[in-house]
């Protein structure tokens, strides 16, 4: 099977749909370039499915223009934009058969018989359901529901296949493979592939870029791993798996790094941008960055240049294959979470070691983070 190139860029310009005087998105700016996979992520409500059915043609915009390369195409309905559609609950046929189901769009074209039965096996092989071809949706696995939707989306060899949580009614084994398998089929076809989802590791590990959306607005948009190192604020750090984001003031800011301080502590943070002296700031630290040290194991503690240390007692302990989920808490009752391989017990003194490059600081703004 292969894919005619369509296109070479598709652009959203300043996108926006209201709902009855409610922005559901706002001003989305996205350039797609053809082959990228695009995951738009964010929390329920936030917009990915408003902004994914603008592109679909579903709705109508009520701001702002879509281009595939010169084209406008915004004003084009569904049907005559070539886009193809997978969607969480399959939407199959269930009175007709894997083939059947598979065939039908083409069908529908009146492609010549032999074409279709061509290009159908191609997209059946594809998704490995070669098996099943004779097999009704009732009688196949979600998972396999789910190929059966990605073949039938597929064989119209669209220029873009829009996905909305396709995944989200598999089972966590499942999601795993299938993801895998979405990935596959988007590079063996060289596809061009957006796909929403609220499953932040979903997206890190499909996308090529991602699309942080929160409110109707987006928040930033970047590759996988410069969401992961330099998140934009503190909502898109929470987002990418930063679980202490604590308030605290900056009482330094500069080249230099940033100082924070409150609830007792003092600690040093990457320069920050936007960040002044004086300020209310959030800062986050991901329980992974964070080493544990046993406080009476009478073993040289590894100390940090920056000062970042922190004396807590260790609360709660979860075992994580390899590692162990820890919940400590200083003296002035801040919680930390922290992921380590070091076997500690409740009731345990330890000192936390924060490495000031793994500690983020962001203004604060007008929201406070979860406690
Ligand atoms: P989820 O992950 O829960 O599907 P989402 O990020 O896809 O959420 P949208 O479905 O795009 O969010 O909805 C964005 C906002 O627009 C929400 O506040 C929603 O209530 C509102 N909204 C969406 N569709 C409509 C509609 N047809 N009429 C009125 N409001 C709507």
């Amino acid at each position: 099977m292969t894919r005619k190139e369509s296109f070479e860029q598709l652009r959203l310009d300043n996108v926006g749909r209201r709902f009855g005087g409610q922005d559901a998105l706002q001003d989305l700016d996205l350039t797609i370039r053809a082959g990228e996979f695009i995951a738009l992520l964010g929390p329920s409500g936030c917009g990915k499915s408003t902004a994914l059915n603008c592109l679909a043609g579903l709705l109508p915009l009520t701001s702002g223009s879509i281009w595939q390369d010169d084209k406008r195409i915004d004003t084009l309905p569904p049907e005559r934009r070539g886009f193809g559609m997978v969607f969480q609950n399959y939407a199959l046929f269930p009175h007709m058969t894997v083939r059947s189901n598979v065939a039908f769009g083409l069908q529908m074209r009146r492609l010549p018989k032999a074409e279709i039965a061509e290009r159908t096996a191609a997209a059946i092989r594809l998704v490995q359901l070669e098996e099943h071809v004779g097999k009704l949706p009732g009688q196949l696995s979600g998972g396999q529901q789910q190929r059966v939707a990605i073949a039938r989306a597929i064989v119209l060899e669209p220029s873009l296949v829009l996905m909305d949580e396709p995944l989200s009614n598999l089972d966590a084994k499942l999601r795993l493979e299938m993801r895998t398998e979405i990935r596959r089929i988007h590079q063996s076809l060289g596809l061009t592939t957006v796909y929403v989802t609220h499953d932040q590791e979903e997206a890190l590990s499909m996308a090529d870029r991602l699309v942080v959306l929160r409110s109707g607005q987006v928040q930033q948009i970047g590759t996988p791993e410069e969401l992961h190192t330099r998140p934009a604020n503190w909502h898109v750090a929470g987002f990418m798996g930063f679980r202490n984001l604590l308030e605290l003031d900056a009482t330094r800011a500069d080249g230099g790094g940033v100082v924070v301080e409150g609830h007792g502590l003092r600690l040093t943070g990457a320069p920050a941008s936007g960040v002044s002296a004086g300020e209310p700031v959030v800062v986050g630290v991901r329980p992974e960055d964070i080493v544990v040290q046993p406080r009476d194991s009478g073993a040289a503690s590894a100390r940090d240049a920056a000062g970042n240390e922190v004396p807590a007692t260790v609360e709660v302990v979860e075992y994580h294959g390899r590692e162990f989920a820890v919940e400590a808490r200083t003296r002035s009752g801040l919680a930390f979470h922290v992921k380590t391989p070091e076997r500690v017990a409740p009731g345990n003194e330890v000192t936390l070691v924060i490495p000031a490059e793994r500690l983020l600081v962001f203004p604060r703004g007008d929201e406070r983070p979860p406690a």
